[in-house]
């Protein structure tokens, strides 16, 4: 077994949090924003992007053989995005969690898909699906400005 290194320098966690078109149109971006500050979860960027389409084809590279890959381009690029980085330990496992499932419809009550969603292809909020994604979305969309000093204190116990 390869031994185990105690690894002080690991990255924080980060998960890549976009309110797509539909989520900002209907008016939910304090609502979902207030959903993540409620948690506890840092945000440490922001930003609002209308989002290119070769940016949103990178983006969901892997659906790209999927019937509904042409419609979920033309959605995430049809208007205006939040993008948002939220950090924390466990943040993308919560953050998956808070959202909800794929589907509206089959999203608990409680969630942000299943309390403010119909449809697959409306579903308001975009969320990393793993830590490995979460530092790769985030990077990406080169939201984290250089030395920003955040003051915001996420968890006081910090
Ligand atoms: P997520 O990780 O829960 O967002 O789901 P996926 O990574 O599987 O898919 C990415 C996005 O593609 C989803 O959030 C939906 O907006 C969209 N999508 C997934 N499946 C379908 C589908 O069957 N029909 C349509 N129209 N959109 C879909
Ligand atoms: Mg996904």
């Amino acid at each position: 077994d390869a031994p185990v290194v105690a690894s002080a320098s690991a990255p924080v966690e980060k998960s890549y949090i976009m309110i797509k078109p539909d989520g900002v149109q209907r008016g939910l971006v304090g609502e979902v924003i207030g959903r993540f500050e409620r948690k506890g979860f840092k945000l440490v960027g922001l930003k609002m992007f209308r989002c290119p389409r070769q940016l949103a084809e990178e983006h969901y590279g892997e659906l790209k053989d999927r019937p509904f890959f042409p419609k979920l381009v033309d959605y995430i690029t049809s208007g205006p995005v939040v993008c948002m980085v939220w950090e924390g330990d466990g943040v993308v496992a919560s953050a998956r969690k808070l959202i909800g499932k794929t589907d509206p419809l089959e999203a608990d009550p409680g969630t942000i898909r299943g309390d403010l969603g119909l449809h697959k292809g409306r579903n308001v909020v975009h969320g990393s699906d793993s830590p490995e994604n979460g530092l790769r979305e985030t990077g990406e969309e080169e939201l984290i400005t250089e030395g920003m000093n955040v003051s915001v204190t996420a968890n006081p116990l910090r």
